[in-house]
């Protein structure tokens, strides 16, 4: 059998612990045997990342920028005990926050369903898509803890030196008191990455605030979305044949809940912080979420939510069987393939991404999967180890 062509390297970033064990046996028996793999390939595995001084994760940020289309393994974020465990030079950043940072995207998460996974909720149908602003508000705070009784002010200075003031509270007793901002930017550039995906996917873009009480903070976000809509992807989306729906974050929540699901959901940082943990966790499993970042400019990164497993890495170390689930990372690489065909016009390619889905949800559905689904699955089930599961896709792919 001929191997599918490939036109443009997709960028390829490596990583760590378990997930790097995947990751090569993902691409040995699930990729290589069918498609001319091109890829630039980037070692974002923690050692190498110490060795380059972490340039090699901006190298791959700015190879991302010039390709339009990666594919990411998990990484580790270090933390003072990883400093100690790999030896390192400092606390390097988390790898996520600096391709972020480069792309400026938004993250977009969503559930892989599978028939005998059901969701919590019954009457969810299809995934919910869950975009989360990934800039400032109360993740980029100033905090103040006010010892008695005083004025608590806020105090803008513009840049000639023009002071505007507000008093916050007159402090009777002690308390607290926090700062957040956003900026205009930012939010636009959110948005303009949510009406991108919603035309990209065709799906019905929600998004929610809380404007009725925050009036300048929220509405502002509000206001942003609504002007791009009404200016610039209007007429697209009707074409389209979807919605652009704004509607206040206590009512989208009832509405989600009731709804058959499809849409994609686009939150404020702490909003779409804690709904993505409910909603993946009300689809099944960590193991089964699906992440892409969608850069205002158009540029693509595909990864799995979960981090590198680092319990199953150990076990496998020490020689033991592990039974890690790697559909998150699979539909990486085929999401990651598919766009690469579609920007590159190769149907061909194109369809093998979607084989290599339809494999992975045959593989269960036909009973056959890793131990972290056989609890949660409604059937008959053989759970298998790490690289039997990936065996058992490659011959249903065959
Ligand atoms: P984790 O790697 O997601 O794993 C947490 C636990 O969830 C695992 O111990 C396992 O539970 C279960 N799990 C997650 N993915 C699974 C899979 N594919 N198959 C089966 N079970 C799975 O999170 P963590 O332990 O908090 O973090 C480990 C490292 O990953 C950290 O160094 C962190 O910095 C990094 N991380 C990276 C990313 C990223 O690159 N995007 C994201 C998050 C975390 P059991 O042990 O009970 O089986
Ligand atoms: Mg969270």
């Amino acid at each position: 059998m001929a191997k599918i062509q490939m036109k443009t390297p997709l960028v390829e970033m490596d990583g760590d612990e378990m997930t790097r064990i995947l990751w090569q046996m993902i691409k040995d028996k699930l990729i290589l045997p069918f498609v001319d793999l091109k890829t630039e390939y980037y070692d974002l595995g923690l050692k190498h990342r110490d060795e380059t001084d972490d340039q090699v994760t901006v190298d791959s940020a700015n190879a991302t920028l010039k390709y339009g289309v990666a594919v990411k393994c998990a990484t580790i974020t270090p933390n003072a005990q990883r400093v100690e465990e790999y030896n390192l030079k400092q606390m390097w950043k988390s790898p996520n926050g600096t391709i972020r940072a480069i792309l400026d995207g938004t993250v977009f998460r969503e559930p892989v369903l599978v028939k005998g996974v059901s969701p919590c909720v019954t009457n969810w149908k299809k995934p919910i898509v869950v975009a989360r602003h990934a800039y400032g508000d109360v993740y980029k705070n100033t905090e103040y803890a006010v010892k008695g009784p005083g004025k608590a002010e806020i105090v803008f200075t513009d840049e000639n030196g023009m002071e505007t003031r507000q008093t916050i509270l007159e402090f009777k007793g002690s308390g607290i008191m926090q700062g957040l901002h956003n900026t205009d930017a930012s939010i636009t550039s959110f948005a303009h990455s949510c009406f991108r995906y919603a035309l990209d996917q065709k799906k019905d873009l929600w998004f929610s605030t809380k404007d009725t009480i925050s009036k300048t903070y929220d509405h502002r976000f509000k206001d942003i979305f609504a002007d791009l809509y009404e200016n610039q992807y209007k007429e697209a989306f009707e074409k389209a044949g979807i919605e652009y729906f704004y509607t206040l974050i206590d009512d989208a929540v009832a509405r989600v809940i009731r709804s058959e699901g499809g849409m994609i959901w686009a939150l404020k940082n702490y909003d779409g912080d804690v709904m993505s943990d409910m909603i993946a966790t009300a689809f099944g499993s960590l193991a089964m979420m699906t992440s892409v970042l969608v850069s205002p400019g158009g540029q693509y990164e595909y990864e799995a939510a979960h981090g590198t497993v680092t319990r199953h890495y150990y076990r496998h170390l020490k020689g033991e069987e592990t039974s890690t689930n790697s559909v998150a990372t699979i539909f990486a690489w085929s999401g990651a393939l598919r766009k690469r065909g579609e920007l590159d016009q190769l149907p061909e390619l194109c369809a093998f991404a979607d084989k290599l889905e339809k494999a992975t949800i045959d593989t269960i559905e036909g009973g056959k999967m890793t131990k972290d689904l056989v609890n949660l699955y409604q059937g008959e089930a053989t759970a298998l180890n790490s690289e039997q599961f990936l065996d058992a896709i490659a011959e249903k792919l065959a």
